[in-house]
């Protein structure tokens, strides 16, 4: 299995440095499927390809050593010592790890300019379709030459096989290639080697972050990066749908901002959070649905808070938080925080055990079915002794000069609700996982249509 990667930017061999890998050496890598090689067949200031060579030997997977099961004599002659297939894509992100990350200290200029960049992948299968091969890659801005491959070139009446030699060309950051090229090989392939589960959702939205989400093929490629598991397929395109919201965040956010700007109600929602969990005397709180982490930056400032974790669904809002509020905080703060992917949707453990939980702002971005899954997930698994849950109050959106009648304040909003249908699903909630409830208005209160937040908080009484 063969893989080229070639630039002239110059210098060239500056490819070296992006991939880690000296252009003078030969390196080995040994895999738990085969062994991986990199070496340069070419490095000069004006061209330089690195060559990634895996050598698997189909006798090892046949016997099951790395994970097929098949017993017939069949198993013992597969494509898979010669066709780019998921072992290409997990030696990529293994071999090419830390250039996946887009980091390299000695040439972070070149890392972060897109250049002229051309892989050859000499057997790649799709199953005798081109057009999903152009449609994997050209959307994403390549140039893709094809040349499909006869059955056996001595015998030319046997007609074509499924595989391709193909070109990919490119000017692209590195990190960003190599991220489609660990997605696009399996999804061609469509023959993972290993077990697929929701540690895959993760990954895949990880390398896909900034693309997949606007991709045209994205829900063919997410079924088959997922195996075509439907309920992981499912979850997989919810969270996109959701990254794909947060991808303009910057205009949305700002558009719920400005609607509700002239009441500043966002900083008087986290004050009065913030005021709540210190009159409870909580000191370890997880936020879920922490966005791009303005609680979690408030929260920081407290003292008695000591052990702070948020949680989102996105990678995108959690890169933002990341990049805002963790890598901010001095070092010997930065124990107090931890930030997690995860969905409110499934039970998980890491969210057990803390004094308090705040939702602020997210249910309202769930289907109205989901969130009795939410509800075990929170009051039924994770059982904080205290939860702070914030929405908005519809009755108020009235008073939004800027937003037209019966819409919504932001686009993924899935529902909002009235003082009256929020007290009645809180209640149900408290009844059912004995908690007792405190609810209280945020922002100005209008002595009609009430106040354009409202909290309700819950408090373990067992
Ligand atoms: N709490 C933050 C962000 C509110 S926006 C604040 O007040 O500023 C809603 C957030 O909920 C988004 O970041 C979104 O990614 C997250 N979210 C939506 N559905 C979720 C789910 N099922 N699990 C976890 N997070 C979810």
């Amino acid at each position: 299995m063969l893989l080229t990667i070639s630039t002239t930017h110059q210098p060239a061999t500056d490819l070296g440095y992006l991939l880690f890998k000296h252009p003078d050496k030969c390196q080995e890598f040994n895999l738990s499927f085969g062994t991986a090689r990199v070496f340069y067949p070419e490095a000069s200031d004006t061209k330089c390809t690195a060559a990634l060579v895996l050598d698997i030997n189909p006798v090892d997977l046949a016997r099951g050593k790395a994970g097929a099961k098949r017993q017939t004599l069949e198993a013992y002659v597969s494509d898979r010592p010669y066709a780019a297939s998921s072992f290409l894509s997990v030696a990529i992100s293994q071999v090419f790890r830390t250039a996946m990350t887009g980091r390299c200290e000695q040439k972070q200029a070149v890392a972060d300019t897109p250049i002229p960049l051309v892989v050859k992948i000499p057997v790649l299968p799709s199953r005798g379709r081109e057009g999903f091969l152009r449609g994997l890659f050209e959307p994403l801005g390549y140039d893709v030459s094809v040349r499909r491959l006869a059955l056996d070139e001595t015998f030319p009446d046997w007609g074509n096989s499924s595989y391709f030699d193909v070109e990919l060309s490119h000017t692209i950051k590195l990190c960003d290639l190599l991220s489609h090229l660990h997605v696009m090989i399996p999804v061609l392939d469509d023959d993972k080697h290993y077990y697929v589960n929701e540690d895959e959702i993760e990954k895949l939205l990880r390398h896909g972050e900034g693309w997949l989400s606007t991709h045209p093929l994205k829900e063919e490629i997410t079924s088959r990066y997922l195996k075509r598991q439907r309920g992981l397929t499912r979850d997989a395109l919810a969270q996109i749908a959701v990254e794909e919201v947060i991808e303009e965040t910057s205009d949305l956010e700002t558009q719920e901002e400005i609607i509700e700007k002239p009441i500043s109600l966002n900083q008087q929602r986290m004050e009065t959070v913030v005021a709540a969990l210190k009159a409870n005397g909580v000191q370890k709180i997880v936020d879920l649905g922490c966005g791009e982490g303005k609680l979690l930056k408030l929260l920081l400032k407290e003292p008695t808070f000591q052990e702070i974790l948020g949680m989102d669904v996105t990678y995108k809002s959690l890169e933002f938080a990341q990049e805002r509020v963790l890598d901010k905080l001095p070092t010997h703060q930065k124990g107090r925080l931890q930030l997690i992917q995860g969905s409110l949707n499934y039970r998980d453990a890491r969210i057990t055990g803390y004094d308090a939980a705040t939702v602020i702002e997210v249910i309202e971005h769930m289907e109205l079915d989901r969130l009795i899954a939410f509800e075990r997930v929170l009051f039924e698994f994770a059982k904080p002794k205290i939860a702070i849950v914030t929405t908005p109050n519809v009755e108020y959106n009235v008073k939004f000069e800027n937003l037209p009648t019966g819409k919504l304040r932001h686009p993924d909003h899935r529902f909002e609700w009235t003082r009256v249908e929020f007290k009645t699903w809180a209640q149900s909630v408290g009844d059912r996982y004995k908690y007792s409830l405190e609810f209280s208005s945020i922002g100005d209160v209008d002595p009609v249509v009430g106040s354009p937040t409202q909290m309700a908080m819950f408090i373990a009484t067992v």
